[in-house]
């Protein structure tokens, strides 16, 4: 074997060295981590469903009538009912002809990308998506260009010079990182619907924003305009898994060409079945929804009372910005002696000087906790 210990020293000496710790119990608020108590404010369970009883039951049930392998590939015998169903519904609830899952966010968006463009093809992308739309494009082998984020006079520059090119431009619903929200309808204003498609990964945007939880594109009331709709299911949904949401023809495409969909295990059978439960809950949930912008609003007031750095984000995503990797990981570290779990975000995840904490809300945390949050930050204030 080669050596390897140059690069962990670096990532030691530059205080990028990512290690796991060890938690015991359920997703909540409250865990037992590393052996100790804490109080967590990073995890992306938003709806708080990830330990809801419900969803829970119809794992067990799902695990009787099915077992738990799939035992197989979509394409060939691993295809369940549950899957199909989960499919279905899915395709009813963001109002597409067709939803295809995939067993991870970060497969769906290899697969889609790959699936849909080559070498002398074309990606448009916000220059803050996520890292599995980046390693989606470079599976494509088509070019990549970046806009400035969010910015439509950035992109629209992007779209003049390569008028003619077969593209995708893509971009996150809700920034994973920032917590803001991609301006879709401007955005939408400049695509040439010949040759373009617009994918949009709202990740962190389903379960979160809109009267039925349908996220960015019910927000914006923009749901027409969006080609390529993928949502995960480990976030607000609480379970584990991805889809995309489309035309008849992009679907088929996808079951033809996604080689993350073909070549893979499909998710268990239970899952998709328990995430037919989660659905029905987060369709229903506009009470959590409103609690969290409350938590939310609670936040960012007392945040601000403290001069913390937050950024321009309405949803359960806070940052507050430190600067450098050190001092995020200091203060993270300052959190965790008070009892209190945060992540901190250092580069290459993030640019540069920009590292963060990323505190992140969910339903299920109490205005007590997120006071406990606020006096635990002030001493860094
Ligand atoms: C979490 C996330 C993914 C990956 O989804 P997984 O199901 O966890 O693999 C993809 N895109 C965005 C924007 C994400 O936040």
């Amino acid at each position: 074997m080669f050596e390897l210990k140059t690069f962990l020293r670096q990532q030691q000496e530059q205080d990028l060295y990512r290690t796991r710790k060890v938690c015991d119990g359920m997703q909540q608020p409250e865990q037992l981590c590393d052996g100790k108590p804490v109080l967590s404010f990073c995890s992306n369970d938003y709806l708080g469903l990830a330990a809801d009883p419900r969803i829970a039951k119809s794992l067990q049930h799902a695990v009787d009538k099915y077992g738990v392998g799939s035992g197989a590939a979509h394409l060939i015998n691993g295809h369940s009912s549950a899957h199909h169903a989960l499919e279905e519904e899915l395709a009813e609830f963001t109002g597409r002809e067709r939803v295809l899952l995939f067993s991870t966010g970060y497969m769906a968006n290899l697969g889609v990308v790959s699936a849909l463009l080559g070498r002398n093809d074309l990606v448009v992308a916000d220059k803050l998506v996520h890292a599995s739309l980046l390693d989606a494009a470079k599976l494509s082998a088509a070019k990549l260009l970046r806009y400035q984020h969010a910015d439509v006079e950035s992109l629209a520059s992007r779209l003049k010079d390569n008028a003619d090119t077969k593209k995708i431009i893509m971009t996150d619903g809700v920034f994973s990182m920032d917590g803001d929200i991609a301006p879709l309808p401007e955005m939408i204003k400049q695509i040439d619907k010949s040759n373009s498609a617009l994918l949009v990964d709202d990740a962190h945007g389903f379960g979160v924003l809109g009267q039925q939880g349908l996220g960015c594109v019910e927000h914006y009331n923009c749901n027409d305009d969006v080609d390529i709709l993928i949502g995960t299911l480990g976030k607000a949904f609480g379970t584990f898994g991805a889809f995309v949401a489309g035309s008849e023809e992009l679907i088929e495409t996808l079951i033809q060409s996604a080689r993350s969909y073909i070549f893979t295990t499909a998710m268990p059978p239970a899952i998709a079945e328990a995430t037919r439960t989660s659905l029905k809950i987060l369709k229903h949930a506009s009470d959590r929804r409103e609690k969290l912008q409350s938590l939310i609003q609670q936040f960012r007031q007392g945040a601000e009372q403290l001069g913390l750095n937050l950024m321009d984000s309405p949803t359960p995503i806070q940052p507050v910005i430190v600067g450098s990797a050190e001092k995020a990981v200091a203060m993270s570290r300052g959190l965790a002696e008070q009892g209190i779990m945060v992540s901190a975000i250092r580069p290459p995840t993030v640019p540069a000087d920009t590292a963060r904490l990323r505190i992140t809300l969910s339903a299920t945390h109490t205005e007590k906790q997120v006071e406990k949050l606020l006096s635990a930050l002030e001493s860094f204030a």
